[in-house]
């Protein structure tokens, strides 16, 4: 099963994205997380990436399409995925369905994280995230040590500053959100859920929309 979490940053993808993957048995692919990981370690996606990464823009669909099929040719993404972030344009949605169809699969659905724009930029501005695992929490100060233990220290993510939030709002409006009439003229599955509310909540409506 291939399903591709849409929405704008701070919507919870990430969050939802490993517990989807634990409850569905499948890896979860998350393009950002496959790029800052690029940047950390200055390789060439990484130095290509960075300069759009931080300014809140998005790096160019020829890379993206390159993780993608990287990361679904992996053996551990044989039977499906969750894609987190992967879709952002027209192009990647067209280019991912190619990648998916050279594998005898498609999206299975699209799911949609529905979430107010104030309660986007208050998450993404107290966000910080762990160095190590990326998972994002609110309301725990840079510095502090992940709680999941894992060495990891947590950092505030330089495009969770307010003018690259700003920018990747805007964006998400401009370039990412026609990608969903894609999806629909492409006779896609495309589910709303309510993103509000506790994790567990969330895990329920978008467990029950996959169906
Ligand atoms: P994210 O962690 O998903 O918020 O992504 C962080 C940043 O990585 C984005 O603001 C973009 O600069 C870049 N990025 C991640 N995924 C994509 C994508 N599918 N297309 C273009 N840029 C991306």
């Amino acid at each position: 099963m291939d399903i591709v979490l849409f929405g704008p940053p701070g919507a919870g993808k990430g969050t939802q994205a490993a517990r989807l993957a634990e409850h569905l048995g499948v890896p979860s692919i998350a393009t950002g997380d496959v790029l800052r990981q690029a940047v950390r370690q200055g390789t060439k996606r990484g130095l290509e990436a960075k300069a759009a990464m931080d300014r809140g823009e998005l790096v160019p669909d020829a890379v993206i399409l390159g993780i993608m099929k990287e990361a679904l040719a992996e053996p551990r993404a044989a039977r499906g995925s969750i894609l987190d972030g992967v879709v952002r344009t027209i192009p990647q949605a067209a280019g991912l369905e190619e990648v998916l169809l050279d594998l005898g699969r498609t999206v299975d659905a699209v799911l949609v994280f529905d979430v107010p724009e104030e309660e986007l930029v208050r998450r993404l501005s107290g966000r910080a995230t762990c160095e190590v695992c990326q998972t994002p929490y609110t309301g725990l100060p840079p510095g502090s040590p992940c709680p999941k233990n894992d060495g990891g220290r947590l950092v505030r993510r330089q495009d969770d500053d307010p003018a690259a939030v700003r920018t990747r709002l805007e964006v998400f409006r401009r370039q990412t959100a026609p990608v969903l009439d894609w999806y629909r003229d492409n006779d896609t599955k495309v589910v709303r859920i309510d993103a509000v509310g506790s994790p567990d909540d969330v895990t329920e409506r978008a467990l029950g929309a996959i169906g």
